[in-house]
């Protein structure tokens, strides 16, 4: 015996995954070579923040991913899967802020050179962390590609693209509400604000008119901001104050006269139907004031103090100042009154702080010109949206686009590249550094303080990524690139605005598929969140489980348009697959001691049916997976894998095949064609199931007589037509039918496995009886069978359990098998003893109070288990009923 062919008992992923992983990088398996004339598959990686710790999230995109490339990449193609991180501005800095604030340092004490350097530093050192995470899962990134958005070929893409958009009129400078963050100073995008439902006071206050004792009662949830008021508004149409419209009021604390307009903004139904204008710090109002010509006054300053507009109540904090207002308004009797109020408030995403918007001087891109090449191109087919129901999501933000604001007040990311002079206003926007005002010549000129949104240079990834704006093999072998695998959430932060910029820059669209794939919940479809403390560790599956187990079980729930629902409980049963597996391929070597590769020799002239069988069954596994992983239906493929080795390798071709190896001498040439189909049919397995676990398949393969390299680069198998074989499928039903009957019997009657039984078959189709009788040593071994008779007649042996199928009567005559008084006894107890937990369970499931109060997940629970007790008690009275019929035939 080979010492080198036999795996160990059990599968130790720890012993294997980092083993692997060295060699395939080293042997530089993953390298994509751009020389390469071989046709290109190519995905970039959707970047994960450098602060970054692999999250559920993280770990199935990775994993569908690596499925993808790792499948193309046997299959033949030059593949690329080009990895690398996002610099995060935001988060980053808050990240790096919050370590300094433990040395009682912030970010202005240490000043902007000095922060950055000290950011770079934190990334030097933490940076790494998501890609060593990425390796642990198995992921066959081209490292040696590895790209950060801030690395200096990816700036100087930002800075082309900002110069080049400036240039056209794109990107501009204005006035702008926007939402900011009085913490973090910055301001945030729509889509950086989470607005969550708050209890809040609704106050209505007099405003009276300059002529006149009469007031106007306006309705405000933040009352504060009526210090820069300058106009109230009320509807055209509203009677109630069709007179006033035209005239005057005096804005109470700050006694400024300002007008009353008419919008149709205005909601009359809403509060007084009488509206303050605070054009400074609302977006509507903003609006509404640009219609009017309106002045904006901004009264609080970037940190939510009062500014000096604020007359009496400067350098007050925004929220005293609300306390304030209200008091004063009460003194002077110009509260009306205060409801309470439920609404909804903006608060910022990174610190969750309360936003105020805010009037400011932005850069903004132009987006709407810059959309409609790509609405075209997703409508034209040149980039497909899977599943399509996006589609209609991605068409809908593109037809509404607004103006995107990409300045953000942070230091670290890509340093807006604009440049003013102190001396003659002059704005200069430049590809190379200016030293003097390109107008005045003064050297007195100042850069841009703020720095681009980090989605600006993700926007660009696809092609800075592959060496843009310099003209690089890269980008014409990989661009562009085959697929983009990411979630919903960012389907508009990220893949519509690669899109705007793929189609601007390269011409072309940035990827042909775009799979979207759902999010991973916990077991009851709860978003996981650490507050909720139902987060599942990918690391700490990984390290129970292995990666391969973990990897398998995200790609079995991985249904198109369906979140997936997980719990540790479903991984560690996908572990008992990997086993599975395990445990069959030690099987095969087991039995392949004597075997040796020979090229000579010709199976196909030896095939037992049970091999015509299983390459039959094979060669049709390799076309589902096919075409599954094509249509990026990742769960499909996974299953109808898990199904094939678990139900029809395992349990029916392994037991077949046990007929053939213990073949004597004789039939050697038997044995070694079945020998042969072991080994091939394994090999497919284990090439099929690569992309899915590569470790343990890798682990397996290089152990298998006739490998060599690597699975990694191993072929992708190719179902063959000419092993299809629907007649032999057919035939290995009947045979799987009979043995399961006759297993059935001797479940149901209790006669354990040492004990072998006497068969009568009885058929009245004489084809059907010949071929029964022609492998009848299929039947005899895996029924454990000691005598197997064929009847002339449809007589009833005395004492015997029946079954019929196909047309196929089976008798098994139990005499001296079983005590039928005992086993009827047995039975008896089995269903009492059955009926007593069914009546336990039901009263419970029965019981209001405990419907109400036990998790769904316990009840769900309980129902499962009673219906797996009804089928018990189902079986055992079969078995009694069985037991008197044969009684009375006696
Ligand atoms: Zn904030
Ligand atoms: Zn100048």
């Amino acid at each position: 015996m080979e010492e080198e062919f036999v795996l160990a008992k059990v599968y130790d992923p720890h012993q294997v995954e980092q083993k692997w992983y060295t060699f395939w990088e080293k042997q530089g398996y993953f390298h994509a070579d751009e020389q390469s004339s071989v046709e290109p598959y190519s995905i970039v990686i959707p970047p994960p923040n450098v602060t970054g710790s692999l999250h559920m999230g993280h770990a199935l995109n990775n994993t569908l991913q690596d499925i993808l490339i790792r499948y193309k990449r046997m299959d033949g193609k030059n593949t690329l899967w080009l990895p690398g991180t996002d610099h995060a501005g935001i988060a980053t800095q808050y990240v790096v802020e919050k370590e300094l604030a433990k040395e009682k340092k912030t970010r202005k004490s240490l000043g902007r050179e000095k922060f950055i350097e000290r950011v770079w530093q934190w990334k030097k050192e933490h940076g790494g962390i998501i890609i060593e995470q990425l390796k642990r899962l198995g992921a066959s990134c081209d490292w040696a590609r590895e790209r950060f958005t801030m690395d200096e070929g990816l700036s100087q893409a930002v800075r082309e693209v900002f110069v080049s958009l400036y240039e056209e009129g794109l990107i501009y400078r204005g006035d702008y509400i926007i939402n900011w963050c009085p913490r973090c100073h910055t301001a945030l995008s729509d889509l950086e604000v989470n607005y969550k439902e708050t209890e809040g006071k609704f106050y209505y206050i007099h405003y009276p008119l300059k002529k006149g004792k009469k007031t106007i009662i306006v309705a405000t949830t933040r009352p504060e901001t009526m210090l820069g008021d300058t106009a109230v508004a009320v509807h055209p149409e509203d009677e109630r104050y069709r007179d006033l419209v035209g005239k005057e009021v005096i804005l109470p604390l700050m006694d400024r006269v300002i007008p009353i307009i008419a919008d149709e903004y205005v909601d009359k139904n809403f509060g007084t139907g009488a509206l303050k204008i605070t054009p400074a710090h609302d977006p509507n109002d903003f609006e509404v004031a640009s219609r009017h010509d309106l002045p904006a006054i901004k009264v609080i300053d970037e940190s939510g103090k009062m500014n000096e507009n604020a007359g009496q109540y400067r350098n007050l904090d925004r929220f005293t100042c609300r306390e304030r207002v209200i008091e004063d308004l009460k003194r002077q009797k110009l509260l009306k009154k205060v409801e309470s109020y439920i609404h909804n408030v903006g608060h910022c995403y990174r610190c969750n702080v309360i936003i105020e918007p805010t009037l400011s001087k932005q850069w903004f891109l132009r987006t709407a010109p810059l959309a409609k090449p790509p609405i075209a191109a997703v409508k034209e087919g040149r980039t497909r949206i899977i599943p399509p129901v996006w589609e209609k999501t991605y068409f809908e933000w593109m037809e509404n686009i607004r103006d995107w604001c990409i300045s953000r007040q942070i230091w670290w990311g890509h340093r807006i590249p604009a440049w003013y002079c102190k001396s003659c206003g002059e704005l200069m926007v430049l590809r190379e550094d200016p030293k003097t005002c390109k107008n005045c010549g003064s050297k007195e000129i100042e850069q841009e303080l703020d720095v681009l949104d980090t989605w600006f240079s993700s926007a660009l990834w696809p092609f800075s990524t592959l060496g843009w704006p310099k003209k690089t093999r890269e980008l014409e072998v990989f661009y562009p690139t085959s697929t983009l695998v990411t979630g919903f959430d960012i389907l508009f932060f990220w893949v519509a605005r690669m899109m705007m910029m793929g189609l601007k820059f390269m011409g072309d669209v940035p990827f042909r598929d775009v799979y979207i794939h759902a999010l991973v919940r916990d077991a009851e479809g709860q978003k996981m969140s650490k507050s909720i403390g139902n987060v599942i560790d990918p690391l700490v599956m990984i390290e129970k489980y292995g990666a391969d187990s973990f990897r398998f079980t995200l790609s079995a729930l991985a249904a198109q348009g369906r979140d997936i629902k997980l719990s540790e409980d479903i991984i560690s049963g996908y572990r008992n697959f990997t086993n599975k597996l395990w445990n069959a391929s030690r099987f095969v070597f087991l039995n392949l001691r004597d075997y040796e590769v020979d090229e000579n020799f010709k199976p196909f002239d030896y095939y037992s049916l049970a091999d015509k069988w299983i390459l039959s069954r094979t060669s049709k596994l390799i076309q589902t997976v096919r075409n599954a992983l094509d249509n990026y239906k990742f769960n499909d493929a996974a299953n109808s894998l898990y199904h094939f080795i678990w139900h029809e390798f395992c349990d029916w071709y392994i037991e077949f095949s046990k007929e053939r190896l213990g073949s004597n001498e004789k039939e050697k040439a038997f044995r070694r064609s079945t020998q042969q189909v072991l080994v091939e049919v394994l090999d497919i397995i284990l090439r099929l199931l690569h992309p899915f676990m590569p470790f343990v398949t890798e682990e397996i393969w290089q152990k298998l007589p006739g490998t060599k390299g690597s699975i990694t680069v191993a072929s992708f198998p190719k179902e063959n037509v000419d092993l299809f074989n629907q007649e032999v499928e057919e035939k290995v039903e009947i045979l799987k039918d009979v043995i399961y009957h006759i297993r059935n019997i001797r479940g149901e009657m209790h006669i354990p496995p040492s004990q072998k039984v006497e068969v009568i078959i009885f058929c009245e189709n004489k084809e059907t009886e010949s071929f029964l009788k022609n492998y009848r040593n299929y039947l005899i071994q895996l029924a454990l069978i000691k005598k197997l008779k064929f009847s002339k007649s449809r007589k009833r042996p005395p004492a015997s359990a029946t079954a019929i199928v196909r047309g196929i009567e089976i008798y098994v005559p139990l005499e001296g098998l079983i005590n039928f008084e005992e086993e009827e006894k047995r039975l008896n107890k089995e269903v009492a003893k059955v009926e007593k937990q069914l009546t336990f369970i039901r009263k419970k499931l029965t019981n209001e109070d405990f419907l109400h109060k036990a998790p769904r997940e316990i009840v769900e629970k309980e129902n499962q288990r009673y219906q797996e007790l009804l089928e018990k008690q189902k079986k055992l009275k079969e078995g009694i009923s069985r037991l008197i019929e044969m009684k009375n035939t006696d």
